[in-house]
């Protein structure tokens, strides 16, 4: 018996050269091969007779050769060989494309299976280049589901089929690390079982299962994960903070607070008094108000004469942090600091000093503030806004940096449950769903292109009063997209033709980091009366004086995507607009942009959009933090992410620390998964 760990050079066939075409797939030992799992599969069981045949429909039939396979040769490089066949119901035709191999291989008189489709014409039916087997043979290539693998240069389906083959006919597959009462609950194959039938299945429905039993084992695998990562930090002993008297906090704000924000606000305290580091997430709508969230956490840890760090995804929209908690902070004696790249190497040097000297109680960066040599002398709070850019593995490497912070992640994207569990199953969640009062909805309209001039108009009318617009297209670039408003001729166009009295700028992704920075920034302080942009928008500084959103071809983006483009206005205290256009007369499509005018709830839209559109939206351009899921694909397999994530919560619950061989061989493969995943999960 060979082990999974022998390289696929012990295999018969796999030389060097063969070896070398395997890395490339990362493949390298016999273990790997295993888990070279077919990305879709042929069902060639079907065996049919001749007249019951469909055109273009691949299958399997049995047929007797009728005579000598004839090959002619057409011109150089082109060979033809043509053999007929039959079986009691018809005769066929077969044509064969420079194939030697069937001229010695068709016997004239004897009976083979074909797999093959065929074309039909008004000349008659044929069939080219169909594989056969004799009908005594094993079937390899027909009489059963093919598996199709991903593959490289130089190696064929065929070559990589008979690898693992041979590789699972000589060692045994990976252990299991599924417990039998969870495979036997959700119907899961066992291992043993799994790893044969995903390459070698009997019938379509079994690969089924077996495609099933990896995914299952997969998200199974990442949600322990994050379970144990939990369990991990829970057990790290900090000194708990001395609870906090909050009175001085909350009379310096110029209002009061949300009950949502108080929720949250205790939530985080009791995470202080518990002796282990807090891991927390806050959840909630855009102008929800999480900023002051985090600000009573960082008064905690200041009153615990402790050091934070605020970390927001860009420089711009660090700086607006600073200048407002700078404001809320002097009349308190806190003193922060804004430490960013664009700053000039002797004024970072200051604030650095100010840091690690400890006279600074909170720090304002970007995330360079925790990667670069900024030294602090008493960090215990990590803050960190709009985590997207923030993963899993971003949150265990800060547990690692030794003096174990607490960690507060913000977020303003709604996050259906299955999914936020997804991505921050290590965290505990606080969700702020109120908006603070007074606080007016957004007027959202869909309208048809035949309102432009209307819209233009009540563009003209906000900026006559004094305001601002952002007006969204789906493409950067016309030849993009076809039939989409792009941004760059879009924002030329309105300039020219339609506006040529105001002052319109232009922000897309394409364009360098500090040029969009500038950009913004200058919108912000009024500079342009309307900014054309791309999703770049999404995130982004506050500009209260922007009170209406147009968004181009509004079909083309997801619910959540809408609804956070829309938070974008109505941050001031001027009534907002959003307007969203489409030419597209699909009712459904229709229906689901008219949802988002009647709502205004984020968690519901973000419901109704996965329902609809698959987690895709949450996934896609956003940097999830996620793993590369080898076989899952998380717009297909929600329900079995539901399944594995009860699942590995009941286990861990009871067997988590267990040493079983069965719960070491589960930690390990965790271990595995996670450092596989250094790189992609950011
Ligand atoms: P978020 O980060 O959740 O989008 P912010 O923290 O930026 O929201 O808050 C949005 C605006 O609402 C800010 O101007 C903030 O000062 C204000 N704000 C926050 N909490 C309240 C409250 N309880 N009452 C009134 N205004 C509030
Ligand atoms: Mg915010």
């Amino acid at each position: 018996m060979a082990r999974l760990s022998d390289p696929v050079t012990i295999l018969k066939g796999v030389g060097a050269a063969r070896a070398k075409q395997f890395e490339n797939l990362n493949i390298r030992t016999l273990g790997d091969l295993i888990c070279h799992f077919p990305r879709g599969y042929e069902d060639r069981t079907v065996l049919r007779t001749i007249d019951h045949l469909e055109v273009d429909v691949p299958a399997c039939f049995k047929a007797v050769v009728m005579n000598t396979p004839r090959t002619s040769h057409i011109r150089k490089g082109l060979d033809l060989t043509k053999v007929q066949v039959a079986d009691h119901t018809a005769r066929l035709n077969l044509t064969f494309f420079n194939n030697r191999y069937v001229a010695d291989n068709l016997v004239y008189g004897r009976e083979y299976i074909f797999y093959g489709a065929v074309s039909g014409d008004f000349i008659g039916y044929n069939m080219t280049n169909p594989v056969f087997e004799a009908v005594d043979a094993p079937g390899v290539t027909t009489r059963r589901v093919l598996p199709i693998y991903p593959l490289t240069a130089g190696l064929s389906n065929a070559a990589v089929l008979k690898a693992v083959t041979q590789a699972l006919a000589i060692c045994d597959p990976p252990e299991e690390i599924l417990p039998e009462a969870v495979r036997t609950e959700y119907g899961i194959l066992p291992a043993e079982v799994a790893y044969h039938a995903i390459h070698a299945p009997d019938s379509m429905d079994e690969a089924q299962q077996a495609r099933k039993r990896m995914i299952f084992e997969e998200f199974f695998v990442f949600s322990a994960g994050l379970s144990l990562m939990r369990a991990a930090r829970a057990e790290k002993k900090v000194r708990p903070f001395e609870d906090t008297d909050m009175t001085p906090f909350y009379d310096a704000l110029p209002f009061s607070l949300t009950g949502a924000q108080k929720r949250a606000i205790d939530e985080i305290r009791g995470d202080f008094g518990k002796g282990a580091p807090m891991n927390r997430l806050v959840q909630g709508d855009v102008g929800s108000g999480k900023t002051m969230v985090a600000a009573a956490a960082v008064y905690c840890a200041a009153r615990n004469g402790k050091q934070s760090a605020l970390m927001a995804p860009t420089e711009i929209l660090a700086e607006q942090h600073y200048a407002s908690l700078q404001k809320l902070f002097a009349p308190l004696g806190i003193s922060v600091v804004l430490l960013t790249g664009s700053m000039t190497v002797k004024q970072k040097k200051v604030v650095r000093e100010a840091i690690a000297s400890g006279q600074v109680q909170l720090a304002v960066g970007t995330h360079a503030l925790l990667t670069d040599s900024t030294e602090f002398r008493d960090l215990s709070l990590v803050i960190a806004d709009e985590q997207h850019r923030f993963g899993v593995s971003q949150r265990s490497k800060l547990s690692g940096k030794g003096e174990d912070p607490h960690l507060l992640v913000m977020s303003a994207t709604p996050i259906p449950r299955t999914l936020a569990l997804l991505m921050y199953g290590d965290l505990d969640v606080s969700i702020l769903d109120e908006l603070p009062p007074g606080r007016e909805a957004v007027d959202t309209f869909l309208v048809p292109e035949s309102y432009r001039p209307r819209i233009n108009a009540f563009i003209r009318r906000q900026a006559a009063e004094g305001h601002q617009c952002f007006i969204v297209c789906p493409a950067v670039e016309e030849n993009q997209e076809l039939g989409v408003k792009a941004a760059v001729a879009w924002a030329e166009t309105l300039q020219k033709t339609v506006f040529p009295d105001l002052r319109i700028a232009l922000l897309h992704g394409q364009m360098k980091g500090t040029e969009k920075e500038e950009t913004m920034a200058a919108f912000a302080r009024g500079e342009a009366d309307v900014m054309v942009a791309t999703t770049v928008i999404e995130v982004g500084v506050d500009v209260p004086n922007a009170t209406l959103m147009v968004i181009e071809d509004a079909d083309r983006f997801g619910l959540s995507q809408l609804h956070q483009l829309r938070g974008r206005v109505g941050r001031g205290k001027a009534k907002s607009y959003c307007i969203l256009t489409s030419h597209n007369r699909n009712p459904d499509t229709l229906q689901r942009l008219k949802a988002l005018c009647k709502t205004t709830d984020g968690f519901k839209i973000a419901e109704e959009d996965l329902k609809l559109r698959g987690p895709g939206d949450f996934f896609g351009s956003r940097q999830s933090g996620l793993p590369a899921f080898q076989m899952a694909d998380l717009s297909f397999d929600l329900g079995t992410l539901k399944q594995a994530q009860v699942a590995s919560a009941q286990w861990i619950e009871q067997y988590g620390t267990s040493d079983t061989p069965e719960a070491a061989a589960l930690r390990a493969r965790i271990g595995e998964l996670f450092r596989r995943s250094e790189g992609t999960m950011n």
